[in-house]
């Protein structure tokens, strides 16, 4: 791996696969050291081979503040400093409110927002010593507009929001920019159980006529990594071809 200390460098959370191994594949392709991550060791090898050379393996578990801040340490000594963090890392669990169970709340709220909050401190950590630093979260829709079926998720997301505003304000002061993307329907696996008619209806009620893509999101991401954003902080930026989930 580079060290070379110019090399600007990002580690993804739950880039083994949909947004954020496009979201990792991007700042690859722009010559980003980039540090990918999942919980499956093997899955988080395999997609370090595909992007190639400057690809880091880096599986840990974002429910584990222990584990999280060691490796995101690990991965920005190998690179030699550490330019942004993405907290893609996410899962969905949908359940009407009369079934929704313990564990369901915990692994939900376990994931998306200690999640999120043991990622931003970890990075912050780290790039407060170099007093710069960006790091993206990620809400959904679902936690701004409401989904039937998804008030945990829901809740997880609309928590993220919370999150961003606040590091943004204690880790302005220390360089640290930090804000929120809230992607819409992205095809991805996470949505792999919805029907047929259930994307139309989605499509339908989309100004922009399509389900997302994970480059619409990937984009955005990017953006808020780089000198151009470098007065954004504590924002929340949706990426859903102007839907309103009705
Ligand atoms: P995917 O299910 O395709 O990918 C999720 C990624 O997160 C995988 O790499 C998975 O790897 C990883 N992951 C899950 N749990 C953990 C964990 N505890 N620690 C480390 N990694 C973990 O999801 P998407 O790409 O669709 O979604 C990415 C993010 O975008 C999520 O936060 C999601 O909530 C959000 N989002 C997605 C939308 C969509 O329509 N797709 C809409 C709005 C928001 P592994 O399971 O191997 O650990």
């Amino acid at each position: 791996m580079s060290t070379n200390s110019e090399r600007r460098s990002v580690l993804v959370t739950g880039s083994t696969r949909g947004i954020g191994f496009e979201v990792a594949r991007r700042f690859h392709a722009s010559g980003w050291v980039v540090g990918v991550n999942g919980r499956d060791p093997e899955a988080v090898a395999s997609a370090a081979v595909r992007l190639g050379e400057d690809a880091v393996p880096c599986a840990f578990d974002v429910t584990d503040p222990d584990a999280t801040v060691r490796a995101i340490g690990a991965f920005a000594r190998g690179a030699g400093g550490l330019d942004a963090v993405v907290a893609c890392a996410g899962i969905m669990k949908d359940a009407p409110l009369g079934m929704i169970t313990k564990p369901l709340v915990s692994d939900v709220l376990g994931t998306n927002i200690a999640g999120a909050i043991y990622t931003t401190q970890a990075a912050s950590r780290v790039m407060a010593r170099k007093r710069t630093g960006s790091i993206v979260l990620f809400g959904s829709i679902a936690g701004e507009d409401g989904a039937g079926g998804q008030v945990v998720y829901s809740a997880s997301k609309a928590a993220v929001s919370g999150i961003a505003r606040s590091a943004a304000k204690e880790l302005g002061p220390r360089g640290i920019r930090v804000n929120a993307v809230i992607p819409g329907i992205i095809d991805t696996d996470l949505i792999e159980s919805l029907s047929d008619e259930a994307r139309s209806d989605l499509v339908a009620v989309t100004p922009l006529g399509r389900l997302g893509r994970v480059d619409d999101v990937a984009g955005a991401v990017s953006f808020l990594c780089t000198e151009d954003a470098k007065f954004i902080t504590g924002q929340t930026l949706r990426i859903d071809g102007g839907i309103r989930l009705a």
